[in-house]
């Protein structure tokens, strides 16, 4: 089993080290502004926990809470002043955003260079040309699980099940800049199972509950279950992982597996962009 927390825990214990680095050699302190629009309350949890981590690391939060009903335009005027604001290293707009604002257009406000999410498109372009830039923060850790692990990448097999902006793409290119073979599978893909049971490294990141089971997993195989589902039995992954736990070689469990890597990413993106910064001063 691949522990996820303890992982993170890694994780947060060097960026703690790199930002204590940054203070004592430059007197930077990483700055991390968080946007919450609305009380969605899932949302509010999700802040607060980041918030909490980057106290942790040594980060510096500013949190900023615009009603449920701002104007598209004053939203933008916010991310544009901590653009501008050199205490302001990194910027997570915390999504979903309520109907009326464009996601997507905010995103493209945020400077590429503060974008901890990588959801930026030049940050995107950047992964796919193999330049380096601000990654998504779940696909990254994902990357960190599978190094943690001992997983053997060059040459190896990864089949991606997803597609998405957030985790499946940009996964995909982490995935092909350390030479694995990479397959990536959606909700088109026919004999899925068929494909899966190729993979020596398989990543499931889809939303679906049970939707992996041993039948898809060749034996010997590294599994990591991106999903993330609100059962009844609580939260599972897209994993069967009673089922896959004897057949893989390493699985995540959910929770406990690639969760807990999504937040230390984001504190290490964050001191990511501060040296960026520094850099481009
Ligand atoms: P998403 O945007 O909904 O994308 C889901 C992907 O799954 C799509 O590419 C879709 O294909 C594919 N898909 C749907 N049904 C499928 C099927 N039957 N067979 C194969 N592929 C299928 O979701 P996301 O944002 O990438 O997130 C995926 C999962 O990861 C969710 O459970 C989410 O909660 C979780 N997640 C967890 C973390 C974390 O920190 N642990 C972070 C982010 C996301 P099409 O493109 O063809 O529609």
């Amino acid at each position: 089993m691949i522990d996820g927390k303890a992982v993170a825990a890694g994780v947060r214990e060097r960026v703690a080290g790199e930002v204590a680095e940054l203070v004592a050699e430059h007197g930077v302190k990483p700055g991390l502004a968080t946007v919450l629009v609305g009380d969605d309350p899932a949302s509010a949890i999700y802040v607060r926990r980041k918030r909490e981590a980057c106290a942790e690391a040594g980060i510096e939060s500013f949190h900023h809470e615009p009603p449920a009903d701002v104007a598209e335009n004053e939203l933008a005027s916010l991310l544009a002043r901590l653009n501008a604001d050199d205490a302001v290293h990194g910027i997570l707009l915390q999504l979903p955003v309520p109907r009326h604002i464009d996601a997507d257009a905010m995103t493209l406000t945020i400077d590429p260079d503060k974008d901890v999410d990588g959801l930026h498109p030049v940050n995107a372009g950047r992964l796919m040309q193999g330049r380096d830039g601000m990654v998504p923060c779940t696909p990254a850790g994902v990357i960190e699980l599978l190094d943690a692990s001992e997983t053997e990448l060059a040459g190896a097999h990864a089949v991606v099940i997803g597609r998405s902006n957030l985790v499946g793409k940009p996964l995909v290119q982490l995935l092909l800049a350390r030479n694995a073979t990479v397959t990536t599978c959606h909700s088109r893909t026919r004999d899925l199972a068929e494909v899966c049971r190729q993979a020596d490294v398989l990543v499931a990141a889809v939303g679906m509950p049970g939707l992996v089971g041993v039948e898809m997993v060749r034996e010997g195989a590294t599994v990591i279950d991106v999903g993330t589902n609100r059962t009844d039995a609580g939260l599972v992954g897209d994993v069967d992982f009673e089922a896959v736990r004897h057949h893989a070689r390493a699985l995540t469990p959910v929770p406990g597996g690639v969760g807990p890597m999504t937040i230390a990413m984001l504190l290490a993106n964050t001191v990511k962009a501060a040296r960026r910064q520094l850099e481009r001063r």
